[in-house]
């Protein structure tokens, strides 16, 4: 068995999840990084990850279905030895606007990937966990508690979801020593917002911020390599807000 932390970072790749991996890996752990289509991406973040000493695998694979999720796991058990973390991270927004103009087929896109998606890699993580204890973090959003009106109440719900998941995951699995925790981000600087077509959202936000801006994914990767790490042996069914106070 590894004496190392094992730890599946999905949504690896880019943004948080990338700054995730880099600093649990000098925390550390050893890293899965789940990731959907770029391999560049995925190369790159992954050799920062090695540079720092860490071993680390790539896994490509949409985490709303059932045997990409499997794959994942299975992969990282068998390269890196006994998965003792998850940080379910892969998530995606969609077009801006009111849910009354929203497509069928974009809702039912984030709520795969952002809810059936965090379902299946938990649920994966609770199986393999129960032996050996264990710490997941599931990252949400301040829009989970703010609602997003007219931006996209239906990522909102998908996140008030993940709270949900959280705080009940973590009274299931308490007894197995697998603590359950999220954070929740407010609007931090990724590639996320160009993808959703408003590349300048965090810099217009930035003002309407306790902080004065938004945030950084080293910023959010502080507090999920906090949550997995022994210095929360005692923080369960916790949601860590990281939103620069909004
Ligand atoms: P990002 O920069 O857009 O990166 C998304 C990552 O998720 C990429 O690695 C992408 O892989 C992967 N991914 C997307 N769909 C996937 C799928 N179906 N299966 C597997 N991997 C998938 O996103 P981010 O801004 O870092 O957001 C990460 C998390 O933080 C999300 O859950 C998001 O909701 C949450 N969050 C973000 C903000 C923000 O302001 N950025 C605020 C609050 C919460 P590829 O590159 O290969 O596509």
């Amino acid at each position: 068995m590894s004496l190392r932390p094992v730890t599946v970072v999905t949504g690896g790749s880019r943004g948080i999840g990338a700054a995730t991996c880099v600093r649990l890996a000098a925390a550390g752990h050893d890293i899965a990084l789940g990731y959907a289509r770029d391999d560049t991406a995925a190369e790159s973040t992954a050799e920062r990850v090695r540079a720092t000493g860490a071993r680390c695998v790539t896994v490509r694979g949409d985490t709303s279905t059932e045997c990409a999720v499997e794959r994942l796991f299975d992969i990282a058990g068998a390269e890196l030895g006994f998965v003792t973390g998850l940080v379910n991270n892969a998530g995606v927004t969609g077009p801006l606007g009111r849910l009354a103009d929203a497509r069928t087929e974009d809702l039912r896109r984030i709520v795969e990937v952002n809810l059936l998606g965090y379902l299946l890699c938990c649920r994966r993580a609770a199986r393999d966990m129960a032996e050996t204890g264990g710490a997941i973090v599931n990252v949400s959003s301040a829009a989970a508690t703010l609602g997003s009106p007219g931006d996209y109440v239906h990522y909102a719900a998908t996140k008030a979801a993940t709270d949900a998941l959280t705080l009940g995951l973590a009274k299931e699995l308490g007894a197995d020593g697998i603590r359950v925790n999220a954070v929740a981000p407010g609007i931090i600087e990724t590639d996320m917002h160009a993808a959703m077509g408003d590349p300048d959202r965090p810099a217009r936000a930035a003002a309407g911020i306790p902080l004065g801006r938004a945030g950084l994914p080293d910023e959010v990767a502080g507090a999920i390599a906090w949550l997995l790490s022994p210095e929360a042996s005692y923080t369960t069914g916790a949601v860590l807000r990281v939103s620069g106070g909004r």
